[in-house]
């Protein structure tokens, strides 16, 4: 090859930023369309600024005068981008399979770009301004979606109430507020008093059989109390679909639309034999934009930053190998210092273009619709003030444990003292709901069931087979205490301090027969082990509600 072919050093420099500028920036857009950021906004701007100073940086690595470095620096960039592909394979825990696809990968970008040599910047700059140009054309071309059509309901079934059954992910339940907690009593207190003006029946002592959302769910929704509740799960990808839903079925049976509203790790739209009139999804990652307009301009450029770099399978991957690292460390005495990566989510943020979906439809329905919504809400992270504005700076929101994955005392109470103030922003929310509901005129005959799917699981120590010799009440009651609240013409609002478990309380809220709850039996909860084994035991009793509250 002739020295004159190549462009000169300065050019060379010029189209290597170029490249790897394009790389990153394409993977980048390909995100941007992801979350659906509709506009253009400073944020995206400053991000991807930040983003070209790092592919700044690495022109400057590739002056280093060395072909295999070049190529390796050129190839673990394609690795970084192509990975979300590879992500896709396997399952959400195991990380060889895509460790190998993700060496794989690495070993043949090295080949190309060692083959190519000073001509990898052209080629690479060719096919990802390619790919650019086709990501923006696509995010630019899709079609935004209108709302569904509710005013034709059938004639049989229009003079059916409305029903509006929205599980909240992680809300425990009154009697577990009032002692989880500094302040826990005034909180539990406050929450009675909204339920019960609501004209709601709250069961104070309502408790999940299970820890985790979908074996608790799958349990409640087919008034299974047993431990085989996971039979009706089958693992998908991500998370896992319910293949019965005996609670849906029987409203299907009276002639209702159903209509669901979830979160796509949990997909109750499989279930047989029900003909489903709408299902929503929404990510549990999705950056809403109007969720988060109110953070400051810095702040949305830090969030936007964090949920990116959080989405890239490398990162993910590197994260999966660290928590493994750390609990080997920890099984040999020594306690690795955490990484401080974001982690990744923005809990209620995400639900809020399908909570504003959901009370515009409800608004529209006449009768005979069930509304069933799973919203992530009060789950963590703590995102929301006690007035609904989104705390800032975005590092101050915590998680339900600390960043090493457990709680001291000292931060289990910081924790809740967020988690707190998120239950009362639901509670904010759910008056909007209500509200929508009056001015239709359908509150005062609807059917509304508020629920969690198990505690505010801000506890010492999570239940498992490895822990359950050192569990306390306290650690019982953070895991397993969840909201029941019931609204509907015939239930006296007031509320009803006995322990039940949701398996009782939803096929109750059907069908309001006292009999289920008089035969739910002792308290009985199960800690499932690493191979998915379930066993029972007994549920310690919740500290009982202040006297002036029963
Ligand atoms: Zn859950």
């Amino acid at each position: 090859m002739k020295r004159h072919e190549l462009p000169g050093p300065r050019k060379q420099v010029l189209y290597d930023f170029l490249a790897c500028a394009i790389v990153i920036l394409f993977h980048f857009t390909n995100y941007v369309v992801y979350t659906e950021y509709d506009r253009i906004y400073p944020d995206i701007l400053v991000v991807a600024g930040g983003l070209c100073a790092v592919a700044a940086g690495l022109t400057a690595l590739l002056r280093i005068p060395s072909a295999v470095f070049r190529a390796a620096v050129f190839s673990v960039l394609i690795t970084v981008v192509l990975g979300d592909a590879l992500f896709e394979f396997g399952t959400k825990d195991d990380i060889s399979l895509r460790l190998i696809a993700l060496s794989g990968v690495l070993v043949l970008a090295l080949a190309v770009m060692f083959f190519l040599r000073e001509h990898a910047n052209l080629v690479l700059i060719g096919g990802f301004l390619a790919m650019f140009v086709a990501t923006v054309g696509i995010g630019l071309l899709a079609a935004r979606k209108d709302g569904p059509d509710l005013a034709s309901g059938s004639a049989a079934t229009a003079d059916l109430p409305v029903v509006v059954h929205i599980v909240l992910d992680e809300h425990i339940g009154l009697s577990g507020l009032s002692s989880a907690t500094p302040g826990g009593a005034a909180t539990s207190a406050i929450s009675r008093r909204f339920y019960t003006d609501a004209g709601f029946r709250v069961f104070a002592g309502a408790y999940s059989r299970f820890f985790r959302t979908e074996a608790s769910l799958a349990g409640a929704l087919n008034f299974d109390g047993s431990a085989q509740a996971t039979r009706f799960l089958t693992r998908k990808h991500y998370g896992f679909s319910l293949n019965e839903n005996a609670y849906l079925k029987a409203y299907a049976d009276k002639g209702y639309r159903i209509r669901v509203y979830q979160s796509d790790y949990f997909d109750l739209c499989k279930s047989h034999g029900i003909a489903f009139a709408g299902c929503a999804s929404y990510r549990p990652d999705y950056l809403s934009r109007t969720a988060i307009d109110g953070l400051p301009g810095p702040e949305r450029a830090r969030l936007l930053f964090g949920m990116y770099y959080s989405s890239i399978a490398v990162i993910k991957i590197a994260k999966l190998a660290g928590k493994q690292l750390d609990r080997w460390a920890k099984n040999q005495g020594v306690s690795l210092p955490s990484p401080g990566l974001w982690h990744g989510r923005v809990g209620p943020l995400a639900v809020v273009p399908t909570f504003n979906n959901l009370i515009r439809d409800v608004s529209r329905a006449a009768g005979g619709t069930v509304f069933f919504a799973h919203l992530l809400m009060p789950h963590y992270p703590y995102v929301y003030n006690s007035a609904c504005a989104v705390r800032s700076p975005i590092s101050a929101w915590r998680l339900r444990f600390d960043g090493n994955l457990e709680n001291s005392p000292e931060s289990r109470r910081r924790s809740y003292a967020q988690y707190i103030e998120q239950v009362r922003c639901v509670e904010k929310r759910l008056t909007v709901l209500f509200a929508a509901l009056k001015k239709a005129d359908t509150y005062d005959r609807a059917t509304i069931v508020l629920h969690g799917d198990h505690g505010a699981r801000i506890g010492l120590t999570d239940p498992a087979s490895a822990t359950v010799s050192s569990l306390t009440p306290a650690d019982y009651t953070d895991a397993f205490s969840t909201l029941f609240a019931v609204k509907a013409p015939d239930i006296t609002p007031g509320v009803d301090p006995r322990m039940l478990p949701l398996t009782s309380l939803v096929p109750y809220a059907l069908d309001r027969d006292e009999d289920l709850l008089r035969a739910a039996g002792d308290p009985t909860v199960y800690i499932v082990d690493g191979n998915g084994n379930a066993s029972p035991h007994a549920l310690p009793a919740f500290p009982s509600l202040p006297k002036q509250l029963n």
